[in-house]
């Protein structure tokens, strides 16, 4: 697999606002944001999306989770809610084949998606 920009910005190569890095996990900010809080969070380890990353390897999707949670408590949306989500293939617009999870909060969400 050829590298993705999340593996430039894991090794600094492209600058990114980072908001918390764990031994196996990684969170930056949204280039851009589509919420209040919008930040990202990947794992060290790259798969290609959540479900290969759950198959693979469980306790690293459960720090993946636990980082957004962390994220969201920093950022002070913790209480008031937040939401996660892993975009998987074309109908849901994943452009960057190393799983993330977007973690948005800040502002009434409205529902998932539109149609
Ligand atoms: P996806 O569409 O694959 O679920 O999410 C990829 C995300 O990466 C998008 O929300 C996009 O705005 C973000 N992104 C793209 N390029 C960059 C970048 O260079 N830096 C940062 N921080 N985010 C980026």
């Amino acid at each position: 697999m050829s590298e993705t920009l999340f593996e430039k910005i894991m090794a600094r190569e492209i600058p990114a606002d980072i908001v918390l890095e764990t031994e196996t996990t990684l969170a930056f900010r949204d280039i851009n944001p589509r919420a209040t809080t919008h930040v990202l969070v990947i794992p060290k380890t790259r798969y290609r999306n959540v479900a290969d990353l759950a198959a693979a390897d469980p306790q690293l999707l459960a720090d993946v989770i636990s980082t957004a949670d962390e994220v969201a408590k920093l950022e002070g949306v913790a209480a008031s809610g937040y939401r996660v989500t892993f975009n998987t293939g074309d109908d849901a617009g994943q452009t960057v084949f190393h799983v993330h999870a977007h973690v948005l909060g800040g502002q009434s969400l409205g529902p998932e998606a539109s149609r």
